[in-house]
């Protein structure tokens, strides 16, 4: 092992300044790392869909000193209503029900809440290139040698990527993404659009076998509200629609005989300025570093939304990866992140399966017995996915630093 105690402060990159990368930058910063982060986008990134934190993820957020700070942005829904093809109501249940959450200790927050909160702990302390990313990385000398799309050209001692589902970091250790993402089976859409509807800290869902529409409200009596259309789909979309029109098109095409609210959505999905579309999927990699560059978050193991453990998988990862860190060289600190860690992501990332998810039922009789188990209020996401989300104890690191 390399004394590392004895050599200058490490010089790390951090690629991507939300979740992971800020999460990382702030425990590398505690382990004497000197940090610079890169973020492509001009800032932090605030938008507002609702991100849960939970089980292990809730001591990283402790340790680090926001939790009071999130627990006051706490979401703090108040129910969930599902509905059928007609609009009628099927269930009203806490919303604890659905998601198993132990109640007044799991959070659910705005996602901008959670970067800001985050970014406040490292603000300081890290260097930030916004509306910059990484152009080359060159590892074939004594360091990673950085050529930046701004043109600047520096050496540091490591890379982080924790760049989101669409990695570039992975692509240039790995390759292509499809090499490494498992596709779930569903398409999605959000964006924002005007609360019409009266709705007020509630998530009301619409759902006919293989689609499903939704309308969240995270504030009280908020102008906005998160619109949400899933859809089942066999095979990826984006060689057949590669454009966002085309995939506008899509969705609008899919959900084109639809009841309830949902014309309304399309409408207002064709003026959004905040439209996202994706594919519900996983990145399942067999290693998480090469060389002296590591991932961390979504752009290693993205769990995707069904499982609602991407936020934690990314809090508890970079906890694991800086503290993996602390004491040892890269090579050996890589080994102990992966080793300690892979485990608990794997246990989060098998919550789901391909076409199963709990709340978009793809038959007419699969979406019955979520409706009956709704109308009974038994939880759907059982006691299996409450021990993975604590399966982690974490290390105390800082003893070692
Ligand atoms: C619609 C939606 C709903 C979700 N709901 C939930 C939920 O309920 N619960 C939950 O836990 N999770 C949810 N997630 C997932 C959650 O948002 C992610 O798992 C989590 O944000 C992972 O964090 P990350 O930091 O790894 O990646 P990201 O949050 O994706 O961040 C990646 C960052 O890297 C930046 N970046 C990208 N490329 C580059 C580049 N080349 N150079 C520099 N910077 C770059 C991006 O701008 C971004 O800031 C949801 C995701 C979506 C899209």
């Amino acid at each position: 092992m390399t004394n590392i105690h004895s050599t200058r402060k490490r010089e790390v990159l951090v690629s991507g300044a939300s979740v992971a990368g800020l999460a990382l930058a702030y425990w590398l910063n505690r382990h004497g790392f000197a940090v610079t982060v890169v973020e492509k986008a001009a800032t932090v990134r605030n938008g507002g869909y609702p991100i849960d934190v939970r089980g292990t993820a809730l001591d990283v957020v402790e340790r680090m000193g926001i939790l009071p700070r999130l627990r006051d942005a706490h979401v703090d829904l108040r129910r969930m209503t599902f509905l059928d093809e007609g609009g009628g109501q099927v269930a009203s249940v806490r919303p604890g029900t659905v998601t198993g959450d132990t109640e007044g200790r799991d959070l659910e927050v705005r996602r901008g809440d959670l970067s800001e909160a985050l970014h406040a702990t490292v603000r300081h302390d890290a260097e930030f290139l916004f509306g910059d990313s990484i152009d080359v990385l060159d590892q074939s000398g004594d360091g990673v040698d950085v050529t930046f799309r701004g043109g600047a050209r520096r050496t540091f001692d490591l890379v982080f990527g924790a760049d989101g589902m669409h990695s570039r970091t992975r692509e240039r250790l790995f390759g292509p993404e499809h090499l490494f993402d498992r596709y779930l089976g569903y398409c999605f859409a959000v964006f924002t659009m005007r609360n019409t509807f009266g709705l007020s800290r509630e998530l009301v869902m619409w759902n006919t076998p293989g689609r499903a529409a939704a309308l969240y409200a995270t504030g009280d009596d908020d102008e906005q509200v998160h619109a949400f259309l899933n859809f089942a789909r066999p095979r990826r979309p984006f060689d057949e629609f590669p454009t966002p029109e085309a995939q506008r098109d899509l969705v609008a095409s899919v959900f084109a005989d639809a009841g309830w609210e949902v014309p309304g959505m399309l409408a207002a999905m064709r003026e959004a300025d905040d439209l996202f579309f994706d594919t519900v999927a996983q990145i399942r990699l067999p290693r998480w570093s090469s060389g002296r560059v590591a991932l961390v978050g979504d752009a290693a193991y993205a769990p995707s939304f069904l499982t609602g453990q991407g936020t934690s998988l990314a809090l508890v990862g970079a906890y694991m990866l800086a503290g993996s860190l602390a004491n040892q060289d890269h090579a050996a600190g890589f080994a102990a992140y992966e080793r300690d860690t892979r485990a608990f992501v794997t246990q989060n990332q098998d919550l789901v399966d391909e076409g199963g998810a709990t709340l978009f039922p793809t038959t007419a009789e699969a979406l019955e017995q979520r409706n009956d188990r709704l109308r009974g209020l038994t939880t759907l996401r059982g006691a299996e996915a409450v021990s993975a989300h604590s399966a982690l104890t974490l290390p105390d690191f800082m003893s070692l630093t």
